[in-house]
């Protein structure tokens, strides 16, 4: 059987796997080369080579457009604008998937992880950004636009006065949930309640109103995707992840947002954690198809 080859292309490195079956047959992690589009070709094409034979599927930040072609909504912004797929498919000589880093992890955990077996699975990144995607019976779902799953950037549901403000968000809008829920988010809101600069993990190391009000906000922003979604397995991911209180309280606090007399969908860990951007990025090749 041919070996599945992933690659997760992050802002700052740059993750290859080759996997055999669900086994991991090769890893290998590099610096990315950051702002320079031409090296970053070069930088996959060479790890891809020394891998050797293989499907090759490569997680991103933001997507390619399926109107365009291009990449687009990357914080890696010399990404921006090119045409990632084709020149990697031209220069490698094969055809290449490319994918959301937040679908990528989505699909690693609904193929062989938290969610394996359930029919719908939503997993979601709370990191430096806030994104997520979708997975039924066992396929991303990617959507017309390529943003099935971007939940990050819709409003914070039911804000109340403790939520004003609505914070500025890159992307031109205010009051996204990213704004609130990213590390980052946390680290400012809690600067905002206490004065204090400290970062997110020792923020939710405090176990205090800072953390409960993350909680509160995540539970709200999830309920929103229960009720459009009804996910099985909601599993988190990135640095939030580790927090432990999250998967007791949240669950706890979204019943009464949900539209359901009872919630039976479950918040998992991770159970690939930082290995499940490149694990769903090799896995592009196995989405609900026979290789
Ligand atoms: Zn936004």
């Amino acid at each position: 059987m041919a070996l599945r080859i992933g690659i997760d292309l992050g802002g700052t490195k740059i993750e290859a796997i080759a996997l055999d079956g669900a086994r991991e047959v090769f890893r290998k992690r590099i610096a990315a080369p950051r702002g320079d589009y031409a090296a970053t070709i070069s930088a996959i094409t060479a790890l891809v080579r020394e891998i050797g034979e293989g499907t090759v599927g490569i997680g991103i930040p933001g997507c390619i457009s399926p109107h365009t072609g291009l990449v687009k909504g990357a914080n890696s912004t010399w990404l921006i604008g090119k045409p990632l797929k084709q020149d990697l498919e031209r220069v490698l000589g094969r055809p290449v998937r490319v994918e959301n880093d937040a679908n990528c992890f989505a699909l690693s955990e609904a193929t062989d992880g938290a969610g394996q077996g359930a029919a719908v699975v939503f997993g979601v990144i709370l990191g430096t950004g806030v994104g997520g995607g979708m997975v039924v019976q066992g396929r991303l779902v990617t959507g017309v636009n390529a943003i099935a799953g971007e939940w990050g950037h819709n409003p914070l549901p039911a804000p109340t006065a403790q939520d004003l403000p609505l914070p500025a968000c890159y992307c031109g809008r205010a009051g996204c949930i990213e704004t609130y829920l990213s590390g980052p988010a946390l680290s400012r809101d809690h600067a905002l309640l206490t004065g204090e600069h400290l970062e997110a993990a020792q923020v939710a190391a405090l176990q205090g109103k800072s953390l409960e009000r993350y909680e509160e906000r995540l539970a709200r922003a999830l309920a929103s995707v229960i009720n459009v979604l009804d996910p099985e397995v909601i599993v988190l991911g990135g640095g939030m992840s580790n927090v432990a209180r999250l998967y007791t309280e949240v669950p706890r606090l979204w019943r009464r947002h949900v539209f359901s007399d009872h919630v039976a969908t479950r918040l998992a860990r991770p159970t690939h954690g930082d290995a499940s951007g490149v694990r769903g990025a090799a896995w592009l090749w196995d989405n609900g198809e026979r290789l």
